[in-house]
C-alpha cells in the first residue's frame, strides 16, 4: 500500500506535476523525491506505478528529467535547457501500434528507468503544442508551484485560490490597513 501524497497541489499534467514535487511550507523547501518511497507515491499519483519500478535508478533519472524541465520552464526557449529536455526524450521512442481496438502508440525504452522522466518530458511537448503561454508559475512570490491554465479566459494566477490567492489578498489587505 502506498502512502498518501502529501503535496498541496496535484492533478496538473504530469510534466508540471513532476515540478510540483517541490514546494514551500513557511519558506522551507519540501521535496517528495528525496527517496524511493517518495518516488513510489509520485508514480502512483500519476498512474505510472504498474509500468515502472520505484528504485534508485528510476529516481536518479526522474530527478534528471525534473531538473531539465525546471530549467526550461524558468527559461523557455533557452538552448541549454532545451537540449537537456531533448536528451531526456532521447531515452524513449514511440512505436506505432495496431490492435483490435484500432491504431495507437506505445512508448518503448531501452532502459525502463528513464520511463517516468521521459513520460513527463513527452507530456511537456503536448503542453507546448497546445498552449505554451498557459504553462504558468504561481504568482505568489513565496510559491514555487506550476500549473497549466485551463480556465476559459486564461486568467488563472494561483496554484490554488484557497492557499496562494487568499494569502495574496490578505497581505494586500494588511498593507492597506497599515498605510491608513
Ligand atoms: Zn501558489
Amino acid at each position: 500500500m502506498t502512502a498518501t501524497d502529501p503535496r498541496p497541489l496535484t492533478g496538473e499534467p504530469v510534466s508540471l506535476d513532476l515540478l510540483n514535487t517541490r514546494w514551500n511550507v513557511e519558506g522551507v523547501r519540501q521535496d517528495l523525491l528525496t527517496d524511493v518511497d517518495g518516488l513510489a507515491v509520485w508514480l502512483a499519483t500519476n498512474g505510472l506505478e504498474d509500468r515502472f519500478a520505484a528504485d534508485a535508478g528510476t529516481l536518479r533519472h526522474t530527478l534528471t528529467a525534473r531538473d531539465a524541465l525546471g530549467a526550461l520552464v524558468d527559461a523557455p526557449g533557452d538552448p541549454a535547457a532545451t537540449a537537456r529536455v531533448d536528451a531526456v526524450l532521447g531515452h524513449g521512442r514511440i512505436r506505432a501500434t495496431l490492435t483490435a481496438e484500432g491504431p495507437g502508440e506505445k512508448a518503448e525504452f531501452a532502459d525502463p528507468s528513464w520511463g517516468p522522466g521521459w513520460t513527463a518530458a513527452r507530456d511537456y511537448l503536448d503542453l507546448l503544442r497546445t498552449a505554451p503561454d498557459r504553462i504558468r508559475a504561481c504568482a505568489h512570490e513565496a510559491c514555487i508551484l506550476h500549473f497549466f491554465d485551463t480556465s476559459r479566459n486564461g486568467t488563472r494566477r494561483w496554484c490554488s485560490m484557497a492557499v496562494c490567492g487568499n494569502r495574496a489578498k490578505a497581505s494586500r489587505h494588511y498593507a492597506r490597513t497599515k498605510e491608513s
